[in-house]
């Protein structure tokens, strides 16, 4: 789709007022075309029975343009030269009233020219696989998971392709082609009035770039005897007691933890309150940057999209700004927030490369991409032995925080009571709770890299209209003191 997309823009190049960058007289100073082709296969099997078999297509442009010091938006699913000229009219029209309100103006400096190529690393393409072979693998998962007491099984496949163009008035011209995987399966055993669930990675499943070599991976297989022998085990566990203990959590969980109490709460565009109509606002100020105490001294969490095979990772975000690795939080204080080019400008703080649409259709706002916590020096067991009392929790079940991203409560499917640095019982249950400054001050031990776990999620929503974009977080085992436990939640 390379060439007709450069044409296309050589046709509403004519647009641009030439000798008017400044864009003071209201004439067009900039015009960017994004066309996304996106592919969505979707196979869940239910008790060894295809039960959802979906492809989705969706093609278009997004037509951008800057005016006036405003960014105006029109996106056009016919590609042929006479819409998109309406288009770049109506986001021109768009800019040119959105000026007149103006506290910002926006220049050529938000919009960096790129020529970046990326593809996801992919062993195994998606397109060589057939839904009929698909569901079979699936239709197998459901069956290893079968045994006594397991009521239901289920296995869920999504697989998306995504073609992104980008070419601009200022020269850029970039492609990223992305192959991403997301894979869960489930087993739910019963006894009388008894139910519990156990997961591959919790809620949000487990999301990679790549291809069929996440299905094929032997550790798959293996994992899939021990959710189903886990959610028979809780049967018979006891709840979760409620206490104050030192809390491990394995990384299934940290994903979460990371994504509510640090993820969102960094997003600029939220701390200057563009979002506090939907999806919150935050407690993190302006001024925190380079001060705020986030977290103990162990706590190093970076924002990097150059992870191999993470979910989130590109090399370019949505306003072609380049994409690199960066601290938002080093030896426990808060460095940098997740604002890209027009969030950093209103700000007057230092971002990331994060304003991401979620497609064709959609403006870039500002995201998440892979925000990682960075391993430290213990290993699993050495956390377990220091712990007198205490609890392991792993894969999240449910989750509520606050519209600041402040108080939390977390459940998870399955735990572990440690005594006297030893593993006594499994738990069913459990659940804690906390606020996100003193939580992340408790941190006490951080796993080494072989406690790493590397997790997605294609579900987190934003935005009005809302965006649903995908981000990646990997972690390591983490141990926390003092935290609120509790039982309760499930039968
Ligand atoms: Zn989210």
């Amino acid at each position: 789709m390379a060439q007709h997309l450069r044409e296309a823009l050589a046709s509403v190049n004519s647009l641009l007022t030439l000798n008017d960058s400044s864009g003071t007289s209201g004439g067009v100073q900039w015009i960017g075309l994004r066309e996304v082709r996106e592919k969505t296969t979707i196979c869940h099997a239910r008790d060894e029975k295809p039960y959802i078999n979906e492809v989705q297509d969706s093609h278009g442009i997004m037509v951008e343009v800057l005016a006036n010091g405003q960014f105006g938006y029109a996106a056009s699913s016919s590609r042929d030269g006479a819409s998109l000229r309406r288009a770049v009219e109506r986001a021109h029209t768009q800019a040119m009233q959105a000026s007149r309100w103006a506290i910002h103006r926006f220049s050529l400096e938000q919009r960096p020219v790129t020529t970046a190529h990326y593809s996801s690393s992919v062993q195994y393409p998606l397109s060589e696989f057939s839904a009929g072979t698909l569901n079979d693998v699936l239709i197998s998962i459901c069956q290893k998971l079968q045994r006594p007491k397991i009521v239901r099984t289920e296995a869920f496949v999504q697989a998306i392709e995504t073609d992104v163009h980008f070419v601009s008035s200022n020269g850029s011209d970039a492609h990223q082609n992305f192959s991403y995987l997301t894979a869960d399966f489930e087993a739910t055993a019963s006894d009388g009035s008894l139910v519990q669930s156990r997961t591959d990675g919790g809620l949000r499943g487990r999301s990679y770039q790549g291809g069929w070599e996440f299905i094929r991976d032997p550790a798959l297989w293996s994992r899939i005897e021990r959710v189903s022998e886990q959610a028979i085990e809780l049967l018979s566990a006891e709840n979760c007691p409620s206490e104050t203990l030192p809390l491990i959590l394995l990384p299934d969980q940290m994903m979460l933890q990371i994504h509510e109490s640090i993820g969102h709460p960094l997003e600029l565009d939220r701390i200057l309150g563009d979002e506090r109509n939907y999806a919150g606002w935050s407690f993190v100020k302006l001024e925190d940057f380079g001060k705020l105490q986030y977290g103990s001294s162990l706590m190093n969490v970076t924002f990097d999209p150059t992870v191999q095979k993470e979910y989130a990772s590109y090399a370019w975000d949505d306003t072609g700004c380049s994409a690199t690795r960066e601290h938002l939080i080093e030896n426990g204080v808060l460095k940098r927030p997740l604002g890209g080019m027009e969030s950093q400008l209103r700000a007057g703080l230092a971002g990331v490369a994060n304003a991401r649409a979620s497609s064709w259709n959609r403006a870039p706002i500002d995201r998440m991409a892979n925000i990682n916590l960075e391993p430290g020096t213990s290993t699993l067991d050495e956390m377990i032995a220091s712990v007198e009392r205490g609890i392991i929790m792993e894969s999240n079940r449910s989750w509520s925080i606050d519209d600041f991203r402040n108080k939390f409560q977390f459940g998870c499917e399955y735990a572990q009571l440690i005594e006297n640095g030893k593993i006594t019982r499994t738990l069913k249950n459990p659940n804690y709770r906390g606020v996100t400054v003193p939580f992340w001050n408790n941190l006490r031990k951080v796993g080494n890299a072989e406690t790493v776990g590397t997790y997605g999620t294609p579900h987190c929503g934003k935005g009005e209209p809302n965006q649903a974009i995908r981000v990646g977080h990997a972690s390591p085992a983490c141990l926390f003191d003092g935290i609120e436990v509790f039982g309760g939640g499930a039968v």
